[in-house]
């Protein structure tokens, strides 16, 4: 059985803990796209070509904590800009996304490049104030010890260069359901987004 999910939205959302709990709860598998990015950008900061690291990019890569870091992000959605890096990517992801048992991929273009076919779309938002805090939280229990001003600002230069880039622009697919997490407690978000696929699935 072939089931495709796919979940974009900006930074910080909710998508990657909506991802998580949805294949969860179908048993599929799930791949959080935007860490083949940080890996990449982990990569370029310590010194390496962007588009070799993308090519010689392995699992081993997209297991390390320190690739939750601001910095890390930051470097990723800077090589996300560059056409050969997502080019090298993109071969595994639609693999992954037509895995028999079905699949969960969470992104920027899942919906509009990746899998124009998904069976299911999500665009999940949530208000500038609101995705700041929650990564704010969730950085800060790591004992990361940042701001809210910063994390916003870093969230915002995020968004403004991923939706702005000329390759896969962050955005809406035209028939992606939009789902804005800014009232929702996890446990409605992730049941929104359940209800959503089981609709699709009969
Ligand atoms: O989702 P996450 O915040 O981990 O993504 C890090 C960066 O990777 C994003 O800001 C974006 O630039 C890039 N990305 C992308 N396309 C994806 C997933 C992530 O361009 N499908």
């Amino acid at each position: 059985m072939k089931f495709t999910v796919a979940i974009d939205g900006p930074a910080a959302a909710g998508k990657g803990t909506i991802a998580k709990a949805v294949a969860a709860h179908f048993g599929f598998a799930h791949l959080d796209t935007g860490l083949l990015y940080r890996a990449v950008g982990a990569k370029v900061l310590n010194g390496a070509d962007p588009l070799q690291a993308a090519q010689t990019l392995e699992a081993i890569d997209l297991d390390a904590k320190h690739l939750r870091t601001p910095e890390v992000a930051q470097a990723a959605s800077r090589v996300a800009v560059d056409r050969d890096v997502r080019a090298a990517l993109i071969a595994f992801q639609i693999q992954f996304a037509g895995r028999d048992g079905g699949a969960v991929l969470d992104g920027r273009d899942i919906g509009t490049v990746i899998c124009p076919n998904a069976d299911v779309k999500l665009f999940v938002t949530a208000s500038a104030a609101t995705r700041a805090q929650r990564r704010l939280d969730e950085l800060n229990a790591n004992g990361m010890g940042l701001e809210f001003e910063q994390v916003l600002a870093d969230v915002l230069a995020r968004d403004k260069r991923d939706s702005e880039r000329e390759t896969a622009p962050l955005k809406p697919a035209e028939d992606a359901i939009q789902l804005d997490t800014s009232d929702l407690s996890a446990e409605d978000a992730i049941a929104q987004a359940i209800a959503h696929i089981k609709a699709k699935q009969s």
